[in-house]
């Protein structure tokens, strides 16, 4: 029996929780689940976006699933998610995007992998305005040799331990020459203990660009917090969208795994987001869980019933779409016929 901290979130986070909770049950996992709000729910009952027993709960049983969790832009409290990366030291987020056959998009048998330094750089919090009037504003991106070389080494490591070929350090060092100078120095400098995995690197913007056009030249992709956000959402795009992208965040002590999408507020409550991305999510925190015989019917009844295409939500089957519970409830069906 696995204990998991279970955080809805808020937007259509309930609702692909409730969707991802159901599906990982019917795998006959022995799980317990602790219920806990943060983010804009916790701020209505507590008063708190996040209340120390969502800390404690995630210390006690070192595994989260958690929903998306709205940040006000601009303005208001800062990132909830941001803070429990932190709080945690989850300094890996581990972004798959594959393709599932059935999706219609631009490409067939992509298969990526973002490692995206969690921690540190441009969200690492460090920002104000210069003076009282607000003329102007400073963000200040910190990049150490540690949390360079942590994440980049797990990167060569997920390599060696899945037997993938290549692995691509984007940064920006033309012009960011020190920050992310020292990231692309740190990543050459651990790629030379791997010498069975190919290494290269690519500038940021020129990455952005050779994805789109030819994704299959990647494997691996390890980069610094902001562009590794960013990046992985295009490559979700090119598998057909942010339903269907998983993320997990890992530390050495604990991990919680999400959704790479947020709330979605212009879809919540309407019962047509698709749960795939947490359940996805859900079936990577079953493989860190060691309990692989359920991840794997999990990721086969998803596959199975994109590829039928009778019980899809609207991103991925815009003329016939059916709801979040029946794509749910399909999904279901087959894992319990296996
Ligand atoms: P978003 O990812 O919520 O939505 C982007 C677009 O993708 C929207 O059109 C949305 O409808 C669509 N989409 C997202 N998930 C979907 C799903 N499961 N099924 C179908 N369509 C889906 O990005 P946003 O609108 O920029 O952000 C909304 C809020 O989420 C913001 O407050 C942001 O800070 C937060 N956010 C949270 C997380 C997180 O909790 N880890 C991650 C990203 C954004």
């Amino acid at each position: 029996m696995h204990t998991i901290t279970l955080i809805p979130g808020d937007g259509i986070g309930p609702s692909i929780a409730d969707s991802t909770r159901k599906i990982i049950e019917a795998t006959g996992v022995g799980v317990s689940w602790e219920l806990e709000e943060a983010g804009i729910p916790a701020i209505e009952k507590f008063k708190d976006p996040l209340p120390q027993q969502v800390l404690d709960s995630i210390a006690r049983n070192k595994i989260a699933l958690k929903g998306p969790l709205t940040t006000p832009i601009g303005t208001g409290f800062r990132s909830v998610n941001v803070a429990l990366r932190k709080e945690f030291d989850l300094y890996i987020n581990l972004r798959p995007a594959k393709s599932f056959v059935g999706v219609k998009s631009t490409y067939a048998d992509v298969d990526l992998i973002v490692f995206r330094e969690n921690i540190e750089e441009f969200y690492s919090g460090i920002e104000h305005y210069i003076d009282a009037q607000k003329s102007a504003a400073e963000t200040i991106g910190v990049v150490t040799r540690t949390g360079s070389e942590r994440i980049v080494r797990a990167a060569f490591e997920y390599a060696r331990k899945h037997n993938r070929k290549k692995v691509t350090i984007v940064h920006k060092a033309n012009i960011l020459k020190f920050t992310s100078g020292l990231f692309l120095d740190v990543g050459k400098k651990v790629a030379q203990d791997y010498p069975d995995i190919q290494c290269n690197d690519r500038i940021i913007d020129n990455m952005a660009m050779q994805l789109v056009l030819n994704p299959h030249q990647f494997d691996i992709i390890v980069t610094t917090n902001l562009f590794g956000d960013i990046l992985s959402d295009l490559c979700s795009g090119l598998v057909g969208g942010l339903g269907l992208a998983p993320g997990a965040n890992i530390g050495y002590e604990a991990a919680i795994f999400e959704a790479v999408h947020g709330s979605a507020p212009d879809i919540a409550g309407k019962n047509i987001a698709n749960p795939c991305a947490m359940v996805l999510a859900g079936a990577m925190m079953l493989d860190y869980l060691g309990e692989l015989v359920a991840s794997s019917k999990i990721r086969q009844a998803i596959a199975e019933t994109i590829q039928e295409g009778k019980y899809l939500t609207r991103d991925l089957n815009p003329e016939q779409p059916v709801g979040t519970i029946e794509m749910t409830d399909a999904i279901i069906k087959k894992i319990i016929a296996m």
